[in-house]
């Protein structure tokens, strides 16, 4: 693997270790794989809870609502605030706030969970009429008629933001499931025109909403996640440690970009509360 070793201790990173206050998780292949939660998951979190480092989840996924995930979450025994679940939609609201201002009636490419959050938002989400920009999403209940109605008002220059790239869901069923990214492949393909923004991983502007609401710098931040290219990415561009985990998509034989490569490789979230712990019992 380029550029990173076998890691079982910190390294030179010893002293930014002992400065992270707060741990940002990706969900799928790094707390679970599908439905299944990680023995070591509650484990980890009760040691960030004994050590005073707070976390908060983060994902592409927007096919559910914050009130989803924190409902799915509870049942696997993770009790989370709703303001700890961060989904690529939160990143397109700051967007759509900072740069499209005035962006109020939306027409959605999404679920029904994506839409409440947007409207919780305060965003008005409109079915027919007229809006004033188009927002695409993992929209795992998409029918024809309303990629018709994207496409038209898309087409009429409206402003289009797609809230992540990924061109497919990660699964491990029979399947291929076209995420946000392969319908806006499609959109391009019957309008001629891309997205004027893409939020999300790996954009680091989702990260630094987080510093910005919880008033951390980023050497105070450690990104733990299973996807290179956009994970460990995001780490990078916005400079906080990157920790990737072995427990979903990447293997170490793959090869990292140096854009890309992490602080750290570990084999599951065990071996990072021990590294975490050592630590904390290392003097400075
Ligand atoms: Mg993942």
């Amino acid at each position: 693997m380029l550029g990173v070793s076998k890691t079982s201790s910190l390294g030179p990173n010893q002293e930014r270790w002992k400065r992270v206050r707060h741990v940002v998780l990706d969900m799928d292949g790094t707390i679970y794989l599908g439905g299944r939660l990680f023995a070591e998951t509650l484990p980890f979190l009760a040691t960030l809870e004994e050590l005073g480092i707070s976390w908060d989840f983060l994902t592409n996924n927007n096919s559910k609502s914050r009130a989803d995930y924190v409902e799915s979450l509870g049942l696997m025994g993770i009790v989370v605030k709703a303001e700890q679940v961060v989904i690529s939609t939160d990143a397109c609201v700051a967007t759509l706030r900072g740069d499209f201002p005035e962006v109020r009636k939306i027409f959605v490419l999404g679920t029904s969970g994506m839409k409440k959050d947007l409207e919780d938002a305060g965003f008005e989400v409109v079915a027919e009429d007229g809006c004033d920009g188009v927002v695409v999403g993992y929209d795992t209940s998409l029918n024809y008629h309303h990629l018709c109605r994207a496409a038209y008002w898309i087409g009429q220059g409206k402003p289009y933001l797609a809230t992540h790239p990924d061109l497919v869901c990660p699964t491990e069923m029979e399947t291929i499931l076209p995420d946000c990214g392969a319908i806006c492949t499609l959109l391009e393909a019957a309008t001629g025109r891309k997205p004027d923004r893409v939020s999300g991983k790996p954009n680091p502007a989702i990260l630094e909403t987080i510093l910005d609401r919880r008033g951390l710098d980023a050497g105070e931040v450690m990104m733990v996640g299973d996807r290179i290219y956009t994970d460990m990415r995001m780490a990078r561009e916005a400079g906080v440690l990157g920790v990737l985990t072995l427990t979903g998509e990447a293997t170490r034989e793959e090869f990292i970009d140096p854009a890309s490569t992490p602080d750290l490789i570990i084999n599951d979230l065990g071996e990072l509360e021990a590294l975490l712990r050592s630590s904390r019992s290392t003097p400075l």
